[in-house]
């Protein structure tokens, strides 16, 4: 999950701001109508309305044979994606950046203050690296272990416990992938940009994007024609499409480095 929107609006935080902690800097938070919910670890979570109603309207629709399991995924799935997103706030905090919350949109994330690569880089992995310490407490049980059947995955949502440990487990690995914007792509931004300048960072960042989206479109082909084809399709797409924008930004950031570079010569 990203741990910040692509582009952050410039919306003052005066208007239904959560009201901060004392001594805690509160950043401002995205633009549009969000409902205010409970505040975990001092950080507040917000939900899009119309994602509410897409849930509402998701779990009254649907005909599954046992609804109740339905929900228990469904809460197992939010659950682990408020944790995910919640690492990523705790860890900002803990690194001394701002955070403004966690915002349950389409795709959820946390909206915190952009800080030095090496806060960037730690920011983004305690997320995943949470899930996965969670798959691993829970495979490490052998109630959930011994039953689980690693070789039919649609047996793996099963328990409530095999759920949790798939879930936490696909979240860590999925999240790791080293394209934009999923988690591993803006580590291995900020870590390149411990390394290098970041007209640089991005730039290579970029190209591991559309290595991985040009791989997913691979995968898409060997699978056609299953259900599953498209949808790695248009993921694939997905990455291409992130990374060729981080490319621009890129060059942007290149050409304002090569003039301050000018600049100083002249200077
Ligand atoms: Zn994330």
């Amino acid at each position: 999950m990203p741990t910040d929107p692509p582009a952050p609006p410039e919306t003052p935080a005066s208007e239904n701001a959560p009201e901060p902690a004392a001594g805690v800097r509160e950043p401002k938070k995205p633009a549009g109508t969000w409902i205010p919910l409970v505040r975990i670890g001092g950080v507040r979570i917000y939900l899009d309305p119309m994602v509410a109603v897409l849930l509402g309207l998701l779990l009254t629709a649907s005909d599954s044979d046992s609804p109740s399991d339905m929900f228990v995924v469904a809460g197992i799935l939010l659950g682990s994606v408020l944790l995910h997103e919640l690492a990523h706030a705790w860890m900002a905090r803990h690194r001394g950046l701002a955070v403004g919350g966690i915002f349950l949109h389409l795709v959820p994330y946390a909206y915190v203050e952009r800080g030095a690569p090496q806060d960037e880089l730690r920011v983004a992995l305690a997320g995943p690296a949470l899930n996965l310490i969670l798959a691993g407490l829970l495979f490490a049980c052998p109630a959930v272990r011994d039953g689980f059947a690693w070789t039919q995955p649609e047996r793996w949502f099963d328990t409530p416990l095999g759920a949790a440990a798939a879930i936490n487990l696909l979240m860590g690995v999925f999240n790791l992938v080293p394209a934009l914007p999923a988690d591993g792509g803006r580590a291995l931004r900020a870590g390149l940009m411990t390394k290098t300048a970041p007209g640089t960072a991005y730039a290579w960042t970029a190209r591991a994007g559309t290595y991985v989206g040009a791989g997913f479109l691979f995968l898409a082909v060997l699978l056609w024609p299953s259900a599953d084809s498209f949808g790695v399709a248009v993921l694939g797409v997905f990455f291409i499409l992130t990374a060729w924008r981080e490319a621009r930004a890129g060059m942007a950031e290149r050409a304002r480095e090569r003039a301050r570079a000018r600049d100083e010569r002249v200077g």
